[in-house]
């Protein structure tokens, strides 16, 4: 049999988390594992302005024939707007141009074919330590992966100095991946001046940024979570954004994201993009037009739009509660260690010193689901389950 000498794969370290948590017959369990946001009653709900976005979609969608290559035009004109703002520089002189992709991993991935493609480097560097997915998304695309030091166990924050010593080690041409906001697993950002000095070096070592821009709003604000980035793009002729709605609209079943290629002019940015094209038509050809409506309706309409920043407020308020509250339940359980520094990250995630058999203690005794990294996603805490979560962590 040709298939009998398949080798089993491992399991995903995060989705295969979920799986393991639907499968646990325990009523009380908690899975704070992927990163999904939910609300107070533990659940994931549609957002109200979506809900509207779509009754208007079904009333006068008249046609379900394949988008263009590059998805949903007003779309990708949202999205644009979205991370540089009204009027900036990049938009004014049409040095953009944005795909509409499947989520922030399919526009990662389109991204990373692009460039194993089109580009004298084929190295990328990724913060130490990262997403899990980001290794494999670029190896399989046929990057080579190098590291960048970034954050410190011991002081649960960012060593800047010893980002910029790695990153002085990369090469003309090299990409180097950027989290945007809410930086994932650690919720460590840059801050602006950080940003600046980043951006200074690409621009002297002619390093790429890519931005991985997966939660914008979650941090401080739509447009506060987009400063790093800007101020990267202020100071660089080029560079690419991979981001995603999956989050920040609660679309995570509708696969909308979006690649946006920044270039010096908009002649260089049309050629680069035909490029980008030509990988998405060999990939998926065209990308699932739901998603893609459904976000340029609601920024494209004055009252949906904000009624959906207030519905991202809402979440993020929430986040920001559930991380103060961690913080004061963990001391009220006498846990000697101290988490202070919960609430001081940004976004979904938590990077709790956990380490891997308390990770698994937690598991087993309390059905209390974490990844390996001892990172916690907070958007999964509630009222309800935060004290059965305190008490198990001071238990271990
Ligand atoms: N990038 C980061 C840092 C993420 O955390 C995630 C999702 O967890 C993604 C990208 C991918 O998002 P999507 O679900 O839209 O593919």
């Amino acid at each position: 049999m040709i298939f009998s000498t398949v080798s089993q794969a491992p399991a995903d370290p995060i989705l295969g988390l979920t799986e393991a948590f639907k499968a646990d017959p325990r009523q009380d369990k908690v899975n704070l594992g992927v990163g999904i946001y939910k609300d107070e009653a533990g659940q994931t709900p549609v957002l109200t302005s979506v809900k509207k976005a779509e009754a208007k979609l079904i009333e006068i969608e008249k046609s379900k024939s394949y988008l263009g290559i590059e998805g949903v035009q007003a779309y990708n004109r949202a999205v644009q707007t979205l991370l540089f703002g009204q009027d900036s520089d990049i938009t004014t002189h049409d040095r953009a141009r944005t795909a509409q992709a499947p989520g922030g991993t399919g526009s990662l991935r389109m991204a990373a074919e692009f460039l194993v493609n089109n580009t004298q480097s084929s190295t990328i560097w990724l913060s130490n330590p990262t997403w899990a997915n980001h290794q494999n998304i670029f190896s399989s695309a046929g990057l080579s992966i190098e590291s960048y030091d970034y954050y410190v166990p011991e002081t649960q924050n960012i060593d800047f100095e010893a980002m910029l010593t790695s990153l002085a080690n990369a090469s003309a041409g090299d990409i180097v991946l950027l989290h945007g906001c809410c930086h994932n697993p650690t919720g460590i950002d840059l801050t602006q001046a950080q940003w600046q000095v980043i951006g200074q070096l690409c621009l002297d070592k002619q390093l790429l940024p890519l931005f991985d821009f997966a939660y914008q709003g979650f941090g401080a604000g739509i447009e506060e979570d987009a400063q790093g980035l800007r101020t990267v793009a202020s100071l660089v002729p080029e560079l690419i954004i991979a981001n995603s709605f999956s989050k920040n609209f609660g679309l995570y079943n509708e696969r909308i994201g979006a690649v946006t290629i920044v270039a010096e002019s908009s002649e260089s940015a049309s050629r680069a993009f035909s490029q980008l094209k030509k990988t998405i038509r060999s990939s998926y050809s065209n990308p699932p037009a739901h998603g893609g409506l459904i976000v340029a309706t609601i920024l494209e309409d004055a009252a949906l739009r904000s009624e959906w920043e207030q519905e991202l407020t809402t979440m993020r308020n929430r986040i920001a509660q559930m991380r103060a509250l961690f913080v004061q339940m963990l001391k009220d359980e006498g846990v000697q260690r101290d988490f202070g520094f919960i609430a001081n990250q940004n976004g979904m995630f938590s990077f709790s010193g956990l380490d891997k058999a308390q990770v698994t203690q937690l598991r087993e005794e309390f059905g209390i689901y974490i990844v390996g990294s001892g990172r916690i996603s907070v958007a999964g805490l509630t009222k309800d389950n935060l004290p059965k979560v305190c008490k198990a962590i001071a238990h271990v």
